[in-house]
């Protein structure tokens, strides 16, 4: 075992605060990693606040993860100690299922291990994730990074990377299409650049107007202020598919209108009820579908890193140290970084 130092929240109402705990000893098909990096995704915000229903305690969130490996069990074959890697959401999976057997871990039929909040398939431990010093991980859910991806914006890719890039390409987005991307965070930002590297003509919906220059300078070809009836009313039936990032409730009817006769409305970024409700109609009306995609496989990840090392995309991000991250998570509440807070792990040193 070895100590590991880290943030983590011990209810739904106390901030994050410094905390120690004990990571695993190596099994043989294990990496040992020290964390240099660590991206701030909305979902670390929903764990630790229970949005999703009661989470257990104490949380050390962090699911965007770039290391240095330190150590490696006997049988590991991939990495080697001073390789540059990374970690995203999930850290295990069956390996059995027909999921497994087609890369599909995420949708594991027994359920892939989280990052964090989730449990050991061996020793059923709670596993901790990114906000810590170093993390001990099994193999398969390692990621190599690509040499010319800039390591200090590499992190997002793992979380906000991997979930915009796989409903684009499952889809098959391609040129000419009409992609429209709502909210424009940490995966919408991203979501734009896959899209416009896959052709499309793209479109933010956003509720800030201060974010129409900047969503230009990310590529977008056009804004929607998804708060202004006329517009939203002016762009009915002209879109192919939607990204819907939006972390909260929202209304998807306004938006499935803007949709064409057999157009795609993908949702992310919500894993809740619908409120308010759907109109069937919207759907029946025009043949639409209403659809959601969960991050993406090992062997899909690291296409997407490869991917952006040959296409030069990057994350839009904010350094920050682990001690300001509480006020982080109320700036990102609030829509307010541009576009993803990544801590840098050496303030833990100073913690
Ligand atoms: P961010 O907070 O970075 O961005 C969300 C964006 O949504 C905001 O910037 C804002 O954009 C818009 N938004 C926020 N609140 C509202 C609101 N009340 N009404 C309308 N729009 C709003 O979040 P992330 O990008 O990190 O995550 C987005 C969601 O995706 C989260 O729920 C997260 O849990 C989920 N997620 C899902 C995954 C999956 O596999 N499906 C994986 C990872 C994350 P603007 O200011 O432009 O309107």
């Amino acid at each position: 075992m070895s100590q590991a130092k880290a943030y983590a929240a011990t209810s739904a109402t106390t901030p994050l605060a410094p905390f120690t705990f004990e990571r695993r000893t190596l099994r043989e098909d294990d990496v040992n990693i020290d964390i240099l990096y660590c991206g701030v995704c909305h979902s670390d915000i929903h764990t630790v606040e229970s949005d999703w229903g009661p989470s257990e305690y104490p949380v050390v969130p962090g699911h965007e993860i770039i290391g240095k490996v330190t150590a490696v069990g006997n049988k590991v074959s991939q990495y080697k100690i001073g390789d540059i890697v990374g970690v995203g959401c999930m850290v295990d999976s069956c390996q059995h299922c027909a999921h497994c057997a087609a890369d599909l871990e995420q949708y594991c039929d027994n359920g892939a291990v989280g990052t964090y909040g989730g449990h050991d398939l061996i020793d059923g431990t709670l596993t901790y994730g990114g906000y810590s010093d170093h993390i001990v991980v099994r193999e398969k859910f390692v990621l190599s990074i690509p040499e010319t991806l800039e390591l200090s914006k590499a992190a997002p890719l793992l979380c906000a990377g991997i979930t915009t890039y796989s409903p684009l390409r499952h889809n098959g987005i391609k040129a000419g299409d009409k992609v429209g991307v709502l909210g424009m965070g940490g995966l919408g930002h991203m979501g734009v650049k896959f899209a416009k590297a896959f052709g499309a003509e793209v479109t933010i919906f956003t509720r800030s107007e201060s974010k129409i220059a900047e969503a230009k300078k990310q590529g977008a070809d056009h804004v929607i202020v998804s708060t202004d009836e006329e517009q939203m009313k002016a762009a009915a039936l002209t879109f192919d598919y939607l990204l819907d990032t939006i972390p909260v409730q929202h209304d998807l009817n306004p938006y499935l209108n803007v949709l064409k006769v057999d157009g795609t409305h993908i949702l992310v970024g919500l894993i809740e009820p619908v409120e308010p409700p759907v109109h069937a109609g919207n759907l029946v009306m025009k043949r639409r579908i209403l659809t959601g995609s969960l991050i993406g496989g090992i062997a899909e990840t690291q296409e997407m890193l490869n991917f952006c090392a040959e296409h030069q995309i990057e994350c839009d991000a904010e350094m920050i140290n682990i001690q300001d991250i509480n006020e982080a998570y109320q700036r990102m509440k609030k829509g307010d970084v541009k576009y993803r807070f990544i801590i840098d792990m050496q303030s833990l040193k100073s913690a």
